[in-house]
């Protein structure tokens, strides 16, 4: 299953469509972490995840058509200048590898739902790693949303030391919008309490996650590589990958969600589970 759709009956929020863009593995540690350094994993680790999927989110609004995510381009399997040189390059090839079979690019992911990119009226994206802000080419006039605190990645020295590919991302033409949270740590797009962001650091600095709540059904937990699989986070079982004192503090913060949201339905951008957990959201 690479696609999946939940249609709703009432509200601003029409639908919420989980596509997949692409597919990753990854060294263990970076699904299920015990507190190793990401450096030593990188150099020693032999095994690799299994194939997993690279998951972006479609949401059909009443005011839009917002893509959550963007996937991984195809470009990074076939130009040789894609990824950085040197040491560097090799560090990125030793954490993870991709492929994105043909019928997995963006645009033909959209097409098996009926849109095109040039449908889409807003993007966000949970974090600039290459699988999640991979295909910004064609959202030149959309707002593309990243929290303040990531795009200050970009004004790094080496963004690439933090996971940005920055010749890349974003690419010539394309503005990336700084979210402002609120008091409440809290970015409401549309004002009407359905497409909320909210910051949750640890993976990358400014890492953040959107809750989808339509007016039908239980309120949806978009949360990016905050965890790669919902059951270790609600163990407190974090990557080891980033701030992991922050992962932590991200951990419990979603806990606190799920307490006032008994049926917060969490989505992980590589959680093979992410699909069917999506077709069996809660109605209410
Ligand atoms: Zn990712």
């Amino acid at each position: 299953m690479t696609r999946a759709s939940r249609t709703y009956s009432a509200g601003p929020v029409r639908a919420v469509h989980g596509i997949t863009l692409g597919e990753v593995r990854v060294r263990p540690k970076n699904i299920e972490g015990t507190g190793t350094p990401m450096l030593w994993w990188t150099l020693t680790a032999r095994t690799w995840s299994p194939w997993l999927p690279v998951h972006a989110f479609v949401i059909e609004h009443e005011r839009g058509l917002l893509l959550f995510d963007t996937g991984q381009s195809p470009d990074s399997l076939t130009d040789p200048d894609y990824y950085p040189g040197g040491l560097l390059g090799w560090v990125y090839h030793r954490q993870a590898q991709f492929r994105v079979p043909a019928e997995q690019t963006l645009d033909a992911q959209l097409a098996e739902l009926g849109f095109a990119a040039s449908d889409i009226t807003h993007v966000v994206l949970s974090h600039l790693h290459q699988d999640h802000a991979g295909n910004l080419a064609p959202f030149a006039a959309v707002p593309v949303y990243a929290s303040a605190d990531e795009l200050a990645l970009l004004e790094q020295k080496t963004p690439e030391l933090h996971g940005v590919l920055s010749r890349r991302i974003p690419p010539a033409g394309v503005a990336l919008t700084p979210v402002a949270f609120d008091a409440d740590a809290q970015f409401d797009l549309f004002d009407d309490g359905t497409l909320v962001m909210l910051p949750t650091p640890g993976h990358t600095p400014g890492s953040m996650s959107l809750m989808v709540s339509p007016t039908d059904a239980a309120p949806l937990l978009l949360v990016g590589d905050v965890t790669y699989d919902p059951a270790l986070l609600a163990c407190g079982i974090v990557p080891d990958v980033g701030d992991r004192a922050a992962q932590l503090a991200t951990a419990r913060v979603i806990a606190d969600l799920q307490v006032q949201h008994p049926e917060l339905t969490v989505l992980a951008a590589h959680d093979r589970g992410a699909l069917a957990t999506l077709l069996a959201q809660t109605p209410q």
